[in-house]
């Protein structure tokens, strides 16, 4: 059987930390499973190393920033290699490139398209440990590294799960699972044992921060069955997996999740006639800003308001490239809002159940939160509020649910 690991940067955060890790591959070693551990740089490395590329240029070209932040992982694989060999391991460390990570060129979001496990499978075979560096891959066209995103470990473990058919892909954290809220903000949240990979991808492209989005995604198309669970304790985290198997709890919801890193885009007094939404949407897909949920008001007077959600840090740029555009689409001008937060309830039972935006909606209104927009998906409802009403509005939804209880374990 093989297993595949994978521990975050704060699992790794210092010398400490990564003998720790080492510790705990050995007794998966010696349980008799093949271990291939995948690690994320340590503690913020990954940020310094950003910011040093930043004191030395305005822009950094995106294949030297790729080659800049591939090291930060490499410092991980090798001392954990190294610790594993003062255990009387043997462990061999390959980079994603080594490993056989094929991407696209997308210098810093590459895409997976293929995984040439060769090497990995040989070390297994001469009975190594093998450690990948995370985040990482090799462009098959151009033969440049390059990376993931942001906390594209999670990524690359999965992907190597899915390519090695390993029994299971554990993904190793500083919070011990997958919770029905944010438990800095809902004090009775609680630890899901399961959750459907369709309903971590709504939670994880709402704001919750535990798995990356683009991670929970390739382990739903491949069937990746993935554990997330704490490094600094040995209690059982929470399983993400195929709806079959995911939803022997049978709950209708499975938590609430927020998000204030968007803001929100006003495009006022549109000319209510064809074409004025696609020329105004093709040019914040073309800058390749991505939106989120849009409102179109009643028209009145031949004129309507078009609103949007946007990341912040796109914001700016949105409101700049639409300004150039008023003139030719004939609006009034535009408005953005970064005072907002998406609040988003998630749960596979949805489907079958009525009622719940009802729920949902009365529990915003009886605490005195008022919605500004609404989107939903078969799984999903989000709702736009103040930002500074987002606990308040996250609680009561909660509460309205019950969602909360004693933590599982
Ligand atoms: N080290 C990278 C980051 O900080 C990748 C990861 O941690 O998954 O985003
Ligand atoms: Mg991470």
């Amino acid at each position: 059987m093989i297993v595949v690991q994978k521990y975050g940067g704060s699992s790794v955060a210092d010398t400490d930390r990564i003998k720790r890790v080492a510790e705990r591959v050995v007794q998966v070693r010696r349980d008799g499973h093949d271990v291939v551990v995948v690690v994320s740089a340590m503690g913020k490395t990954t940020d310094q190393l950003i910011r040093q590329a930043e004191e030395v240029s305005g822009i950094p070209p995106a294949r030297e920033l790729d080659m800049l932040l591939t090291a930060g992982e490499r410092i991980s694989m090798s001392l954990l290699a190294m610790a594993m060999h003062e255990l009387g391991y043997t462990a061999r460390s390959l980079t994603g490139s080594q490993a056989g990570i094929i991407t696209d060129t997308t210098h810093g979001k590459a895409r997976i398209i293929d995984i040439t496990p060769g090497r990995i499978n040989s070390a297994l075979a001469e009975g190594h440990v093998v450690i990948v560096a995370g985040f990482q891959g090799v462009s098959r066209d151009s033969k440049d590294v390059t990376t993931l995103g942001r906390g594209g470990s999670d990524t690359t473990a999965v992907a190597l799960a899915g390519a090695l058919g390993a029994s299971v892909c554990e993904i190793y954290t500083d919070v011990d699972g997958v919770y029905t809220a944010d438990p800095r903000i809902v004090s009775t949240a609680r630890k899901l044992q399961r959750v459907s990979h369709e309903e971590m991808l709504e939670l994880a492209a709402c704001g919750a921060k535990v798995l990356q989005v683009r991670s929970v995604e390739y382990a739903r198309n491949h069937h990746v069955a993935v554990h997330v669970r704490s490094s600094f304790s040995y209690g059982e985290g929470t399983w993400v997996q195929d709806e079959s198997e995911a939803n022997m709890e049978q709950a209708v919801i499975s938590g609430v999740a927020h998000d204030t890193g968007e803001g929100k885009l006003v495009i006022r007094r549109v000319p209510d006639k064809p074409g004025v939404a696609a020329r105004i949407f093709t040019a914040l897909a073309e800058a390749n800003i991505n939106i989120d949920m849009i409102v179109q008001n009643v028209s009145e007077d031949g004129t309507t308001d078009i609103s949007c959600t946007v990341p912040l840090a796109d914001g700016p740029r949105a409101d700049l490239l639409l300004t150039a555009l008023l003139p030719e689409i004939g609006a009034e001008g535009i408005l953005f809002d970064s005072d907002v937060a998406k609040v988003s309830l998630v749960g596979a039972g949805m489907k079958t159940h009525p009622g719940v935006a009802a729920a949902m909606f009365s529990a915003l209104s009886d605490a005195g939160v008022n919605i500004e927009m609404i989107s939903t998906s078969t799984i999903r409802i989000s709702v736009v509020v103040r930002a500074a009403e987002v606990s308040t509005a996250v609680q009561a939804v909660h509460d309205r649910f019950n969602l909360g209880g004693e933590v599982e374990t």
